[in-house]
């Protein structure tokens, strides 16, 4: 298996020789077809299985081909912690650089001025923790009504954290017709019963 072979663009392809990989990880085979399939996903990974690149890859693919209304944020990522959403806003970076989207990271501990005239600004990726999202959203600083790709990354640590009554109030405020990509490093059943009511007919992939 190549990454020639997932159907990423020529861009994508630089940018993954750029970054010096070889050869896909499973996740990344697995995932990225079926991302750029625009269907929803199950994710059973771990930290270090290269699941960032596994989502962060096809959602540029798609992103690229698509068009901003109005510069509304057109995807978002949750992510359980500051230093994990930097890791992702850094993985779009990385194999981004060849595309002109734009994006925001928004968390807490870091200026919210900054955050909130990069909003202004608009953005086409959305890259956030829970609390700070929702602070934002009740400042009227952001409007989810646009977002057509939702990535919830690391849900059993948003569980453990005691973040999931956050998201659910989050994904209530995106569009029900959108494709959910949502990754665990365990599916137990409480992740199970989120899963379920975020995600339509998903392809479930353990690796
Ligand atoms: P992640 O699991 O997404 O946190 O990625 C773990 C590490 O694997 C990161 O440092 C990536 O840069 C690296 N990585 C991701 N995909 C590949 C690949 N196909 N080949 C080699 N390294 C990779």
């Amino acid at each position: 298996m190549s990454f020639s072979d997932l159907g990423l663009s020529p861009e994508l392809l630089h940018a993954v020789e750029a970054a010096g990989y070889t050869e896909p990880t499973p996740i990344q085979a697995q995932a990225i077809p079926v991302v750029l399939m625009g269907r929803d996903v199950l994710g059973c990974a771990q930290t270090g299985t290269g699941k960032t690149a596994g989502f962060t890859l096809p959602m540029i693919e798609i992103l690229a081909a698509g068009r901003a209304k109005a510069r509304m944020p057109r995807s978002l990522i949750l992510a359980p912690t500051r230093e994990l959403a930097a890791q992702v806003a850094e993985n779009f970076d990385k194999y981004g650089k060849n595309h002109k989207l734009t994006k925001a990271l928004i968390i807490g501990g870091e200026s919210m001025s900054d955050q909130i005239s990069l909003l202004d600004r608009g953005v086409d990726v959305l890259i956030a923790t829970p609390g700070r999202l929702l602070d934002m959203f009740e400042r009227g600083r952001i409007l989810l009504t646009d977002v057509k790709i939702l990535v919830i990354d690391e849900a059993d640590r948003m569980l453990d954290m005691g973040f999931i009554p956050d998201v659910e109030r989050i994904v209530g405020l995106l569009p029900k017709i959108r494709q959910t990509l949502f990754f665990s490093a365990t599916l137990g059943p409480e992740i199970r019963k989120l899963a379920d009511a975020f995600l339509m007919n998903p392809k479930e992939i353990t690796v």
